[in-house]
C-alpha cells in the first residue's frame, strides 16, 4: 500500500449538538486523487477547514507527512506544503494575475511585509510565477488584470496560486463549481495531469468529474464517512446509491 500523505484519526468537531464531523477517518495516499462526495451540509468543507487550520477539531488526529498538524496554525500548515485553493474573493482584482500568484507565494513564505516593495523586480519570483500561470495554461494572461479575467480563467489563476507554493498535498472544494461543461472538461483533464506531481484531496459534486479521475471515493454523510473504495465499488454500493445517488 502506498503511503499515506494525509492521515485523519477519528476526527470529530460539533456545533452546537451538530455533529458536523462525526469520527471520522479516512486517508490520502501518495499520487492520488481521493474524491470526498456527499449532499450538501455533509460536512465536507468543514472536514478541510479542520485540516487546514482555519476549525480547530473537538478531538482526533490530522497527520500530515507523519507530523501532527494540531499546534500548527493555517499558515504554518501551508509552508509544510499543504496546498488549497484560495477562495476567488482572496484574488485582487485591481492586481495583474501574475502579481496575483507572486502575492500568494509572499502571504506563506513569510515575506508578506515586502507587499509594498516594488516586487516586480524580484526576477525569481517572477520567473517562478509565470512558470505556474503557463502550467495552468494561463501564461498569455499574466499581464491582464484578474477583475478582467472570466470566471473560468479566475479558476485557473486560483489554481496557480496555489501550485506556485509547490505543496505535497492539495485540497480542493468544489473546483468545479460554476463551471460550464467546457470549463469543467478542461479543469478535468488539467486535474488528470497533476496526479502524479501532488496527491489531491477532491471535494466535488460533478459526478462524471468524480468518476473519471478518483483512483478512491470516500463518502460522507450527516459528518460520517459511509463508505470508502475505488469508483466501482462506490458506484456499486447500495448505501451510497441510496444515500447520495438518489437511486
Ligand atoms: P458541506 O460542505 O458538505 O456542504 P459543511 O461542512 O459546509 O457541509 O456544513 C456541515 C454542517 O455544519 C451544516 O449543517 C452546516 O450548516 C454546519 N456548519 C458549518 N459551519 C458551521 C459553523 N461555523 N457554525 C455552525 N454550523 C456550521
Ligand atoms: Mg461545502
Amino acid at each position: 500500500m502506498a503511503d499515506a500523505v494525509l492521515r485523519i484519526d477519528g476526527l470529530n468537531k460539533q456545533f452546537g449538538a451538530l455533529k458536523a464531523t462525526d469520527n471520522v477517518s479516512l486517508d490520502v495516499r501518495d499520487g492520488e486523487i481521493h474524491a470526498l462526495i456527499g449532499p450538501n451540509g455533509a460536512g465536507k468543507s468543514t472536514l478541510i477547514q479542520q485540516i487546514s487550520g482555519l476549525l480547530r477539531p473537538d478531538s482526533g488526529t490530522i497527520r500530515f507527512l507523519g507530523r501532527d498538524l494540531a499546534p500548527l496554525s493555517v499558515a504554518e500548515r501551508a509552508q509544510c506544503g499543504l496546498g488549497r485553493t484560495f477562495q476567488v474573493s482572496s484574488i485582487a482584482p485591481e492586481f495583474s494575475a501574475l502579481r496575483n500568484v507572486m502575492l500568494a507565494v509572499q502571504a506563506v513564505d513569510g515575506s508578506s511585509y515586502r507587499f509594498f516593495r516594488p516586487v516586480m523586480k524580484d526576477r525569481r519570483l517572477i520567473d517562478a510565477a509565470r512558470a505556474v500561470l503557463e502550467e495552468v495554461g494561463l501564461s498569455d494572461r499574466a499581464d491582464i488584470v484578474a477583475a478582467e479575467l472570466s470566471h473560468g480563467e479566475r479558476r485557473q489563476l486560483e489554481m496557480a496560486m496555489a501550485l506556485a507554493l509547490r505543496p505535497k498535498l492539495l485540497l480542493l472544494d468544489e473546483p468545479m463549481a460554476g463551471m460550464g461543461p467546457e470549463g469543467s472538461k478542461q479543469l478535468t483533464s488539467f486535474l488528470d495531469a497533476l496526479r502524479h506531481k501532488v496527491p489531491i484531496l477532491l471535494i466535488e459534486h460533478d459526478m462524471e468529474a468524480v468518476f473519471s479521475l478518483a483512483d478512491r471515493i470516500s463518502v460522507l454523510v450527516y459528518g460520517n464517512v459511509i463508505a470508502t473504495g475505488a469508483v466501482e465499488e462506490i458506484r456499486n454500493n447500495a448505501q451510497v446509491r441510496e444515500a447520495y445517488l438518489g437511486e
